[in-house]
């Protein structure tokens, strides 16, 4: 399997080489040269497998330059080996729950960070460490993130340690909650380091951008045996462990005669850069029987704007909602659609990107549109109504899910009443509800409650857990403990000075 650049097609480069990189020369984004395919038989076998197995079968389609007993390796270092029955996840990384008939809740946030980053940024460590042996022996990797919030804690929670790593971790200062900061400045582990930028998340992410291409940087960075990558979703060692859920929650449904083999679902994702939709899609595409996909936008709706109209444009006011690992204006990964939806037109696909970049905004062509609108469905809602969300599922099912989750939860429903489609749907739930109590105590408990602090957010977990009797996840119990480590706040401006001192460059 070879992989190419949305920008650049003509060349070619291996998967090792994608994942070690992270992103291609000229900006684009790594893609398969084709998908892989599976047929109805293959999935049907997978239907009995652990989580671990489904994994290594599907990445080993895409890895095909990587041995199966390093990709076995990579996988049981994510997600647990078999001889060890209680793992980070608990098991089962991505258990399916049934709320009510045709309604099911995937649940990705199992992992270590209870976020369902963990299930990328478990697994692209040891891919990108594998990969980095292979195509550059002896250097070492240094990675830099941008984070809206989960992807942060992740991110380091996932290299922590790694052989061979580095990692620097930016995020904005005023679009966290207190419980996600100090998750990340309270991060253990010898090779990495946090700081918060003045500005929002889109400030956050540019300025890491400006940092991967600048030429004199990168200088300094070779000369002391290192490179950048990335672990943002733009790197495909993020995006494949995505694609592995959507085939083992359907082999999950199959398997408890929830489904019949071949029958079509739908999938409702909350989304934000469209890393996770984006692996939805690329499922459909390889065989996954998937009817329609139904994006779910909170009040930064610019991705449900451009599924409706075809036009992206980012020159809208930026708003702080509950969500806000979805509060994200330009969604890296879109690129990696409109490549497929061109038929793998590279100067089309950089060319709209160049529009964005100039203009902020451009308008896909009709012939584009319409293969979106066979399979994309977008809506959005604003705080009040996943607030209502959250209330409406807790005193229907006793379920708790969280903001983000709350604004798929409503986009599946307001799209079965738009359009009477009854489809089997299963909605992505991305993070415990206990990362975000007051949001979500408010929202069960129908009455407005804050915390300006972590240490008031631990006491509304408390009650949250006292009302729901659904029992708070051990990492966020233990998080109490932690004395915060990294203080620093930086200017847009800085953020090169802060690498640079990180890295003793
Ligand atoms: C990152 C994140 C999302 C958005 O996922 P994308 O792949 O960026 O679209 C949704 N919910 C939660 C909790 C997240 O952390």
């Amino acid at each position: 399997m070879k992989y190419i650049s949305t920008r650049r097609k003509d060349e070619t480069v291996s998967s090792a080489q994608a994942i070690a990189q992270g992103i291609s020369r000229e900006g684009g984004l790594f893609v398969p040269e084709a998908l892989p395919k599976l047929s109805l038989a293959e999935i049907q076998e997978m239907a009995h497998m652990r989580y671990q197995d489904r994994a290594c079968r599907i990445l080993s389609l895409f890895l095909s330059d990587f041995s199966p007993e390093e990709i076995r390796a990579c996988v049981e270092g994510a997600y647990g080996e078999e001889s060890v029955p209680t793992d980070k996840f608990g098991g089962n990384p991505a258990p399916v729950a049934k709320l009510c008939p045709d309604t099911y809740m995937l649940e990705l946030w199992h992992g270590p960070t209870c976020a369902f980053k963990d299930m990328a940024l478990q697994l692209l460590p040891r891919l990108m460490a594998a990969a980095v042996s292979k195509v550059m022996p002896g250097k070492k990797v240094c990675i830099l993130t941008a984070t809206s919030g989960d992807t942060g804690k992740a991110a380091l929670e996932g290299f922590r340690d790694v052989p061979g790593t580095q990692i620097m971790v930016f995020y904005p200062q005023h679009g966290v909650s207190e419980m996600q900061k100090l998750q990340m400045t309270s991060q253990e582990g010898k090779n990495l380091s946090v700081c918060a930028v003045e500005g929002n998340f889109d400030d956050a992410q540019t300025g890491v951008k400006r940092l991967f291409t600048d030429p004199a940087l990168r200088e300094r960075l070779a000369e002391k045996g290192m490179v950048f990558s990335s672990a943002n979703s733009i790197n495909w060692g993020r995006l494949v462990p995505q694609i592995v859920y959507y085939f083992s929650v359907y082999c999950d449904l199959l398997a408890d005669g929830e489904i019949a083999l071949g029958e079509l679902i739908n999938i409702t994702v909350p989304t934000g850069n469209f890393g996770n939709i984006l692996a939805a899609y690329y499922a459909k595409e390889m065989g996954l029987p998937i009817h329609r996909l139904i994006c779910a936008s909170n009040r930064n709706n610019v991705l449900s704007d451009f599924i409706q109209t075809g036009i992206y444009n980012k020159k809208r006011p930026f708003h702080a909602t509950s969500s806000p690992s979805m509060d994200i204006l330009v969604s890296s990964n879109l690129e990696r659609l409109l490549f497929a939806l061109s038929g793998g037109d590279d100067s089309l696909t950089a060319d709209l990107m160049d529009r964005l970049a100039r203009e902020g905004e451009y308008q896909i062509p009709a012939e584009m549109k319409k293969k979106l609108d066979q399979c994309f469905s977008a809506v959005w809602c604003d705080d009040a109504q996943a607030a209502q969300e959250i209330g409406r599922l807790f005193e229907s099912f006793s379920y708790l899910c969280d903001p983000h989750t709350a604004v798929a939860s409503f986009a599946c429903r307001k799209y079965r009443e738009e359009t009477g489609d009854l489809t089997k749907n299963v909605v992505v739930s991305t993070a415990s509800p206990y990362k975000f109590p007051s949001s979500v105590l408010s929202a069960a408990a129908g009455k407005r409650e804050e915390a300006s602090s972590a240490e008031e957010e631990f006491t509304l977990a408390q009650r949250l857990e006292q009302l729901s009797g659904v029992p708070q996840p051990q990492p966020l119990l233990q998080l109490r403990k932690m004395p915060a480590r990294f203080a620093g706040c930086c200017s847009k401006e800085d953020m090169e000075q802060a690498v640079s001192a990180f890295l003793g460059l």
